[in-house]
């Protein structure tokens, strides 16, 4: 199985060598190549997304991303900015479906800005439409009419882009408690009427999932009242883009939550969702569990190897639980430790 791997930058290299540690800790047959991406890669070839780069990632089975981004480059055109790596292997590799877990170890339910017992053991899954909707639909613009400025999106999706985010997010059900919500403006729009439809019809091959529909404005309400309730929720790109931030801050702490964005064929790109954190890179204080956690997704989605992603995953919560910290999850009583020393607590309780 070969793995891209894309550190990138600010505390990219560090947090990745964590997750690297401890894939190769479980002695697979994994050949991890590295290359350099963002301002990294711009260093290294001129181009956020050198053409090595990309080639090294549509070769690989999967990709382990760090993080993009780096003030030395916020002044070069938007094209050449370390950012647009992301955008460009999304777009290359047919990334479109975006799964972001949100679980919130029971040790650190007092991160969060709600009540602990509403946020203790939650473990929810928002999966986004990441290709299609009003972010990419045309007509688009800014237009004069009767001598004022009006500005316009087109939102829509065909039948085939809402089967295809419908079944990958069924299939990642059928992994879990097998619940699946999904959510709309069916109420209001016909691109949503449309979704609705296409969704319960593709329920029919996912008999053993129980799915149910809410209307956007509601599931916004309903993850802060009761986020336990759901199981795994997909939506479209501009209602997930809004509901996935939402549903990580439930947990409270950035630097604990992977991501993975899969194309057709269930490769995909794996990443913590946090960015490059220039403010802390170089101190070695950095949180590495977001892409350790990055790294289990890989070998469950993309790998076949969930008894791998479920070692992984107990050494995080066995780790958490003798009391070790990094300074972004700290509190009185427990242990803070660093970067490395977290990458080894975690190998080692493999
Ligand atoms: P950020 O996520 O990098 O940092 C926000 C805050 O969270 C900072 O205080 C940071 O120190 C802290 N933080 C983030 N990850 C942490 C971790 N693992 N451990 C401990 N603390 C952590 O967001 P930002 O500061 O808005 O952006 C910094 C750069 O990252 C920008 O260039 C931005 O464009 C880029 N960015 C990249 C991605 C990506 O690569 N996918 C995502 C978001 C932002």
């Amino acid at each position: 199985m070969k793995i891209a791997v894309l550190p990138g930058d600010g505390i990219g290299r560090e947090i990745v060598a964590q997750a690297v540690k401890v894939l190769d800790r479980l002695r697979l047959p994994l050949e991890m190549h590295e290359a350099p991406v963002g301002g990294a890669g711009v260093d290294a070839a001129g181009e956020p997304l050198p053409g090595a780069t990309l080639r090294l990632a549509k070769d690989a089975d999967a990709i382990l991303f760090g993080a993009v981004g780096d003030p030395r480059y916020d002044a070069l055109p938007r094209a050449k900015r370390p950012e647009q790596a992301i955008l460009g292997l999304r777009k290359a590799l047919g990334l479109f479906a975006n799964l972001r877990p949100a679980r919130v170890h029971p040790e650190l339910a007092a991160a969060s800005a709600l009540k602990p017992e509403v946020v203790a053991g939650l473990d929810i899954l928002i999966v986004r439409e990441l290709t299609g909707d009003i972010y990419f639909g045309e007509p688009r613009g800014i237009r004069e009419v009767a001598g004022e400025r009006e500005g316009f999106d087109t939102m829509r999706y065909s039948e085939g882009e809402i089967r295809r985010i419908a079944k990958v997010a069924f299939e990642a059900a059928r992994k879990r408690a097998r619940r699946l919500c999904s959510v709309d403006k069916a109420n209001v729009l016909e691109t949503s009427q449309l979704w609705r439809e296409v969704v319960g019809e593709e329920s029919r091959n996912f008999p053993d999932v129980e799915l149910s529909h809410m209307y956007v404005d509601n599931c916004a309400m309903q993850l802060v009242r009761d986020p336990k309730q759901f199981d795994v929720v997909v939506t479209g790109n501009m209602f997930g883009d809004i509901l996935s931030d939402e549903a990580s801050m439930l947990t409270g702490s950035i630097g604990m939550l992977p991501s993975a964005s899969l194309d057709e064929k269930g490769k995909g790109l794996y990443e913590p969702i946090h960015g490059s954190a220039p403010d802390i890179a170089g101190k070695g204080v950095a949180n590495p569990l977001a892409t350790i956690l990055s790294a289990a997704m890989m070998l469950r989605y993309s790998l076949a190897r969930p008894d791998a992603a479920d070692r992984i995953e107990r050494a995080v919560a066995g780790v958490l639980h003798d009391g070790l910290r990094t300074a972004d999850i700290h509190t009185a009583g427990t242990r803070r430790v660093g970067t490395d020393e977290m990458g080894d607590a975690v190998a080692a309780a493999l």
